[in-house]
């Protein structure tokens, strides 16, 4: 993100998307965050959070304020009987690790890259891959916010519950999240295995492959015979230094389970019953060679647990997640478009910070929650300070 004084251009991590802000305003303090919401409550302009830009969903986009929560990092204490832990919500994912194992703590699961903020990951419903493991937003226990009001509250399961539901997954639209608790555990150790395996017979025995390890996923390149599949276990062996290539690696969760994806694209990812898995990415693949045959980027298949988040793509139901992309420069609408279509026909939920076309009309179908969400949205946010044109259009009649 730039500042230019007045002048503020933004862009997110791919490039794609861009946006003129009045102003884009670091915030570490309270104070500075409700003197921003009362402003623009006062001044009828919008305010978005931004945590590290890595959405490819319009969803900070604004001629508002764009808050930057850069400053508002790091571990506020662990509660080892519990075993929670309290993140500032700025916090990326990657400082998470080595001051849980300092508490001899770690995460319970993580997604593929680790720059992500805390705040920005749970506002998403951000996730790994593994049968019994679930999104970030599965893992949170409690949330402290300031409101548009400029109150702060804290919520969780037995304090303001509709408050805390609407805000586990809250795409930014419910209040500022200074800091989250999430739950956590004793710290591991995972060692991973990469192969490649032709993707049939993946397919065939995908669900022998995902109960065998903590996590399984595969990558497949259209007109590849193999799929790159991993398996990662959690291992009581040391940590092997240096930690070597992705596939090879032996060390703490937190050295482990993230990659670096340094090439920019689009992704679109859908969520779909885990049984339904299998014959969707047939049918993507289908599309790829009949249709799109100039497409070079991956299809991605993980796992998510069932939760009860009421707007998680995973929510009561096992969930296989699979993951489209393109490059940058490339227009991927008509293909997104396409496939959208094939996901919806399994009964795909998007993931809140990828690409879909989604209508509210239709998102209120998925979600037996979504009015709810929105009465609370509306309840502490009766102006739309916090929504921008896009979650605007999504605001059910
Ligand atoms: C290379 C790459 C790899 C990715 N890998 C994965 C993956 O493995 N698994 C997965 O599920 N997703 C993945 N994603 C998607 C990504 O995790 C989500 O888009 C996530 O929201 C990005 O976090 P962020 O900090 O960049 O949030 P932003 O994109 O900056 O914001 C996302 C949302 O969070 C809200 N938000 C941020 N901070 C706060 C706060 N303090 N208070 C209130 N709201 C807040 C924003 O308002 C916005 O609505 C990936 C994206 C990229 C580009």
């Amino acid at each position: 993100m730039t500042d230019h004084g007045n002048k503020a251009t933004w862009t997110n991590w791919s490039g794609k998307l861009s946006a003129e802000p009045k102003g884009i305003v670091q915030v570490g303090t309270v104070d500075g965050i409700r003197s921003e919401l009362l402003a623009a409550r006062e001044g009828g302009w919008t305010v978005r959070t931004a945590g590290t830009a890595h959405s490819h969903y319009p969803l900070l986009p604004t001629d508002g304020v764009l808050l930057d929560t850069r400053p508002l990092a790091g571990l506020v204490s662990v509660d080892g009987e519990a075993m929670t832990a309290t993140f500032r919500a700025g916090t990326k994912i990657h400082a998470c690790g080595r001051p849980l194992l300092d508490h001899g703590m770690g995460l319970l699961n993580q997604g593929d890259i680790d720059q992500q903020s805390i705040g920005g990951a749970i506002a998403t419903g951000t996730h790994g891959t593994g049968i019994n493991l679930g999104s970030f937003s599965s893992a949170v226990t409690q949330l402290s916010l300031v409101l548009v009001d400029g109150s702060v509250v804290t919520c969780s399961n037995e304090s303001e519950p509709d408050l805390f539901e609407a805000a586990r997954l809250s795409l930014g639209a419910i209040g500022v999240v200074l800091e989250a608790t999430i739950q956590v555990r004793e710290a591991y150790r995972l060692e991973e295995h990469q192969w490649l395996e032709p993707l049939d017979s993946v397919m065939e025995r995908v669900d022998e492959l995902t109960r065998a390890t903590r996590h399984f996923e595969y990558f497949w390149w259209p007109g590849q015979d193999r799929a790159v599949c991993k398996s990662i276990d959690i291992t009581e062996e040391p940590p092997r230094y240096p930690l070597g290539k992705e596939g090879q690696r032996l060390g703490w969760s937190f050295e482990v389970l993230p990659n670096q994806r340094l090439n920019p694209h689009t992704e679109m990812e859908y969520s779909v019953p885990s049984e339904n898995g299998p014959s969707c990415v047939e049918e993507i693949k289908d599309l790829l060679s009949g249709h799109y045959p100039d497409v070079e980027w991956p299809i991605e298949y993980r796992t998510v647990a069932a939760d009860d988040v009421w707007l998680s793509p995973a929510r009561e139901r096992s969930t296989v997640t699979i993951s489209i992309h393109e490059a940058v420069e490339n227009d991927e609408t008509s293909y997104y478009q396409d496939a959208e279509k094939i996901f919806r026909s399994y009964g795909g939920r998007p993931h809140w910070g990828k690409v879909h076309y989604l209508t509210g009309d239709q998102l209120e179908a998925d979600y037996d929650r979504w009015t709810q969400w929105w009465r609370v949205r509306e309840d502490v946010d009766p102006t739309g300070v916090l929504l921008n044109d896009r979650l605007s259009q999504l605001r059910p009649l």
